[in-house]
């Protein structure tokens, strides 16, 4: 199967979740399909990797909770480190936090200060582009602890929100744009 087959196999629309008015993007029947994961993985490495096919990447952020499955098999595939950006308040030792803004109210999310060595290059991975504030909040929070973004990879964009015009001047690639 083509990516665009997976990927339309494996995401469903689910609405009015997880409030009225909206269509939420579910991608649990694409995890559960190994040959399908195995070629989103793939094609998520590939923006941690330089035009010959080398990793170019120490490590790979995933963002809670959906980035984290994403993002674990991806560093294995790129020989990289993985580290959690997690909401407020789950990670134990000593961390960084960033704040932005929700439709109603504010986020927080954190990392560990120690998370990176100076200067590791650092691949991002979320399951879905909305408004972008969760991914500009944490290339803030990577580039505060002294290391490099090298790009932002997601599963999903939805392009009607402004997440792509937030994060401008960024690397973002997106395996498919609704
Ligand atoms: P943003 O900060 O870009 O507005 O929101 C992105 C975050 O919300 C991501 O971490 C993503 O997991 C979650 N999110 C927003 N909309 C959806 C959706 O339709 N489906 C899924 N799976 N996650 C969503």
């Amino acid at each position: 199967r083509s990516l665009e087959q997976v990927l339309a196999d494996g995401i469903r629309d689910i609405p009015d979740y997880p409030q009225q008015g909206v269509v939420f993007k579910d991608i649990t029947p694409l995890l559960a399909d190994h040959t399908g994961f195995g070629q989103v993985v793939e094609a998520l490495a590939a923006a941690g990797k330089d035009d010959d096919g080398n990793p170019v990447v120490d490590k790979v952020v995933g963002i809670e909770a959906r980035g984290f499955i994403l993002a674990a098999p991806v560093a294995l595939a790129l020989g990289a480190g993985f580290v959690p950006v997690r909401k407020k308040g789950k990670l134990p030792a000593a961390t960084y936090e960033e704040s932005y803004a929700l439709e109603y109210g504010e986020a927080t999310i954190e990392v560990h200060q120690d998370a990176f060595a100076p200067g590791d290059r650092v691949l991002v991975i979320d399951d879905v582009l909305a408004t972008g504030g969760t991914v500009e909040a944490c290339l803030r929070l990577i580039r505060r602890c002294g290391a490099e973004v090298a790009g932002t990879a997601v599963l999903i964009e939805l392009s009607f929100l402004p997440g792509r015009k937030r994060l401008e001047g960024e690397q973002v690639s997106a395996l498919l744009t609704v």
